[in-house]
């Protein structure tokens, strides 16, 4: 899942606006942002296989530091007890935690059953729909859209940056994700590895994005005749 951990992070804003959307797409992804470190680490194992799934042709041989389910549920931890540490925030720091192992419970829909319950598990989970390239465009572009349209009626844009920043990288999302359909598997497990590294771009982006758009007050959220229209330079 791609698009779907990103919804998680924008819906989260809604939810707790005084954390950046970069601090939440770090937690939503984090589990795919460790991924790749330690895959290049030689850590974690992935075969390409292509035509394994209609969606993906990735064999998870193995990856039980970044996607076990206990694993999970421990960077959840980590990441909510370093978040209390420096904020003191009860409420944000739950909020990222749960975006954390979100990531995990939205990837067990999509993945074969791969993903094991604790490092060493012979239990593995996964429904395996990215079997089927309809429901998978169907759940991720849902859950996108969902996300977005909480974002963007919980914040509105000061300027260009907010606006056109935030539109560039829903483009681009979008663009990665469909380029799964089209493209050829990657030649090797290292360059999956260093492509998938391009993940942490998002979190400064989206942050400066972030910087760039204001909370809308729940009044004014009645009115919505009042709101900018996207691209407006408010
Ligand atoms: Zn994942």
């Amino acid at each position: 899942m791609i698009l779907g951990h990103y919804a998680v992070a924008l819906a989260a804003k809604r939810a707790e606006p005084r954390t950046s959307l970069g601090t939440l797409v770090f937690a939503a992804q984090l589990l795919d942002e460790l991924w790749p470190v330690m895959l290049l680490l030689g850590l974690e194992h992935v075969r390409i296989v292509p035509g394994l799934m209609a969606a993906s042709p990735f064999d998870f041989v193995d990856y039980p530091i970044t996607h076990s389910l206990l694993a999970a549920v421990g960077w959840a931890l980590l990441v909510a007890a370093v978040s209390y540490a420096v904020r003191r925030d009860r409420k944000a720091s739950v909020i990222l935690g749960v975006a954390v192992l979100s990531h995990w419970l939205l990837d067990v829909p999509m993945h074969r059953p791969d993903l094991q319950l604790w490092p060493g598990s012979s239990i593995r989970v996964g429904f395996g729909l990215w079997s089927s390239v309809p429901a998978t465009v169907v759940i991720e572009f849902g859950l996108f859209a969902c996300g977005l349209a909480l974002y963007l009626r919980g914040t509105r844009a000061k300027d260009r940056v907010g606006s056109w920043g935030l539109w560039a990288f829903a483009a681009v999302l979008v663009a990665i994700f469909a380029s799964g359909f089209f493209s050829p598997a990657p030649p090797s497990e290292q360059a999956v590895g260093w492509t998938t590294l391009l993940l942490w771009v998002f979190i400064p982006w989206t942050a400066w994005v972030d910087r760039h758009r204001t909370e809308v007050a729940a009044s004014e959220e009645a009115a919505p005749a009042t709101r900018a229209a996207p691209g407006a330079t408010a």
